[in-house]
């Protein structure tokens, strides 16, 4: 399968982005994008904008927009992105979107297709704090719904599994509150442009992944490689 429109995965903390982006970014050959993950790589080696960004990511705030912006364009310019794209936890609040918009039309791409995760926050908190993921390949558990089958480590490639630091239910609950008021405006923003669509993303991994394949193909964003 391959991409015709960037994706962009939109929802809360714990809604499942991360794993469906995944698996959507390797069936279509392109990568997934988690400005997420790239500020926790830039935590873990060290570097000055990762020790700018770690204590806002510790108290569950956004970091400022022209450092999340900085790192997506220069993300998207490499060669592996000219096909397309999967983010997952981009962008955040408003301005992140307009200057989204920006970059995708400079560099010719088509407009996004934007899936809204829908799940009730009871679930969000107990998915999160159920939540370890591989130190080595990144692959995401969840003790309660899909535990890997040898406690503690990666069905995968045997990696460590972790938990992250801002995982647990207070910075949860923190997470939740700054998704609501700077990221819901974004649905907003991206219903009137028509690019929205919703899945509900309760069910297990299996069944939302069967959604949105059939979402993607709703709304022309896959089809077959050339
Ligand atoms: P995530 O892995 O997407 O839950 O992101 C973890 C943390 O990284 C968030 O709580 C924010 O502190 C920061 N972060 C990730 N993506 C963004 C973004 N697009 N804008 C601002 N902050 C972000």
């Amino acid at each position: 399968m391959c991409l015709k429109r960037p994706v962009i995965f939109l929802g809360p903390p714990g809604a499942g982005k991360g794993t469906q982006a995944k698996r959507l970014a390797a069936r279509c050959n392109v990568p997934h994008l988690s400005t997420g993950d790239m500020l926790r790589e830039h935590v873990h080696k060290g570097t000055e904008l990762g020790r700018k960004a770690k204590p806002v990511m510790d108290r569950g705030d956004l970091v400022p927009d022209e450092v999340v912006l900085g790192m997506v364009e220069e993300r998207i310019s490499r060669p592996d992105s000219a096909d397309g794209f999967v983010f997952d936890g981009f962008p955040r609040t408003i301005p992140q979107a307009e200057k989204l918009d920006q970059i995708l039309h400079k560099r010719n791409f088509a407009a996004p297709l934007v899936v809204n995760f829908q799940v009730s926050n009871d679930t969000l908190v107990h998915r999160v704090a159920g939540r370890w993921v591989c130190s080595v390949g990144g692959e995401i558990y969840n003790i309660y719904e899909h535990p890997p089958k040898k406690p503690g480590f990666c069905d995968n490639d045997g990696g460590a599994l972790v938990q992250r630091s801002d995982d647990q239910v207070e910075v949860v609950r923190e997470r939740l509150a700054a998704f609501e008021k700077q990221t819901q405006p974004l649905i907003d923003y991206y219903r009137a442009k028509g690019n929205l669509d919703e899945v509900d993303g309760s069910a297990n991994v299996e069944e939302v992944n069967r959604r949105l394949v059939e979402i993607l193909t709703r709304h022309g964003a896959d089809g077959d490689c050339a």
